[in-house]
C-alpha cells in the first residue's frame, strides 16, 4: 500500500509552526503585514485571495486589501505597487495572477521590490534560487520539497523527474531538488520518449496541466508521485495530472488531489511572509 502524503495535514502542522513564530516574533516588536492585489473579480482568484487573507489571520500576520477595479490600467497598478514598495508598514506584496490581459503580468512583477517578493516570481528571486542565495522560494515547489521532507523521502542521490518547464512550478522545482542534490531531468512537450524519462524516476514531479494524463505505464514501480496539476473532471470532483487509481498501486508514495500539494502553496506563502519578519530581526 502507498502512503498517502497528506498535504493537508503538512500544511497545518507548518502553520501552526509559523503562528507560534509570529507570536514569538511579535513580542519583540516584530511584526508582518501582506499587501494582497487583486484586479478585477475573477471568483477563482477572489477564493484564492480569500483563503490567503484567512491564512495570514490565523497565523498572526496583518493583510491589507486592494481590490481594484477590471478596468485599472497598467500604469495605476503599478503606481500602487510603487506605493506599497514604499510603504514600510508593508513588508509583503502579492499581486493576485492571472491579471486582466490589458496588464502586462511581467511588468508588475518586476515592479515588486524583491524584498517584498512573498511569491518569489521576481528575476532576482528566481537568480536567488538558481546560484543557492538566500531569497524567497516560488511557494508550491517549495511546499513539494516540505511534502517530501516531512514525509520522510530522502531526495539526496535520487532520480528526480519534473515533468513541466513553466516559471511558477517546473523552473523552480528542479532547482530545489537541485538544491536538495538531487539528480534532476525536466521534460517537457517536446521531450522525446517522455515514458521511458519518466519511468527513470524515483521521484516524479507532474506538473504538466492535463487531466489524468498520468499513468502506470510512466511510473517505475515503487515510485514516489507527485501531482501538482488541479482539474475538475466529469463529475465535477477535483482531480490532478495524474491518474490516481491508475497509477497509487505501483507508487511508494503520492499525493492525492485534493489534498496533496495544493494546501502548501498558501503554507509557503505565510512561511514567506514570516521570512520578512526573520530579516528584520536579523538586520536589528
Ligand atoms: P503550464 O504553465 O501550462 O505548464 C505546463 C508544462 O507542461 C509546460 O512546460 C509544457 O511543456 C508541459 N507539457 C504540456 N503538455 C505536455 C506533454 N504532452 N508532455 C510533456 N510535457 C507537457 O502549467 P503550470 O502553471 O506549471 O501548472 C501545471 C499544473 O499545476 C496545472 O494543472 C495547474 O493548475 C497546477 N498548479 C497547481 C498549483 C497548486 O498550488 N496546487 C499551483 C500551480 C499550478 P512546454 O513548456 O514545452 O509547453
Amino acid at each position: 500500500m502507498a502512503q498517502l502524503i497528506d498535504g493537508k495535514k503538512i500544511s497545518k502542522q507548518i502553520k501552526d509552526e509559523l503562528k507560534e513564530e509570529v507570536q514569538r516574533l511579535g513580542e519583540i516588536g516584530k511584526n508582518a503585514c501582506l499587501a494582497v492585489v487583486q484586479v478585477g473579480n475573477d471568483p477563482a482568484s477572489s477564493v484564492y485571495v480569500n483563503n490567503k487573507k484567512k491564512a495570514c489571520a490565523y497565523i498572526g500576520i496583518g493583510s491589507k486589501s486592494y481590490e481594484l477595479p477590471e478596468a485599472t490600467t497598467e500604469e495605476e497598478l503599478v503606481a500602487l505597487v510603487e506605493d506599497l514598495n514604499a510603504d514600510e508598514t508593508v513588508n509583503g506584496i502579492l499581486v493576485q495572477l492571472p491579471l486582466p490581459a490589458h496588464i502586462d503580468a511581467d511588468r508588475i512583477i518586476r515592479t515588486i521590490s524583491p524584498d517584498k517578493d512573498v511569491d518569489g516570481f521576481h528575476p532576482v528571486s528566481v537568480g536567488r534560487l538558481w546560484i543557492g542565495e538566500k531569497g524567497f522560494l516560488s511557494c508550491t515547489p517549495a511546499g513539494i520539497i516540505q511534502l517530501l521532507k516531512r514525509s520522510g523521502i530522502a531526495i539526496e542521490g535520487k532520480e528526480c523527474v519534473v515533468i513541466g518547464r513553466s516559471n511558477i512550478v517546473g523552473k523552480p522545482m528542479a532547482a530545489l531538488l537541485l538544491r536538495e542534490n538531487g539528480t534532476v531531468t525536466v521534460a517537457h512537450s517536446r521531450t522525446k520518449d517522455l515514458k521511458e524519462v519518466a519511468k527513470r524516476a524515483d521521484i516524479l514531479i507532474v506538473a504538466i496541466g492535463k487531466k489524468k494524463f498520468i499513468t502506470a505505464e510512466y511510473v517505475k514501480e515503487g515510485a514516489v508521485v507527485i501531482d501538482v496539476g488541479m482539474h475538475r473532471d466529469e463529475n465535477n470532483h477535483l482531480c490532478g495530472d495524474v491518474d490516481f487509481e491508475d497509477v497509487e498501486p505501483h507508487t511508494s508514495a503520492i499525493t492525492p488531489v485534493p489534498g496533496g500539494v495544493g494546501p502548501m502553496t498558501i503554507a509557503m506563502l505565510m512561511d514567506n511572509c514570516v521570512e520578512t519578519m526573520r530579516t528584520q530581526e536579523e538586520r536589528s
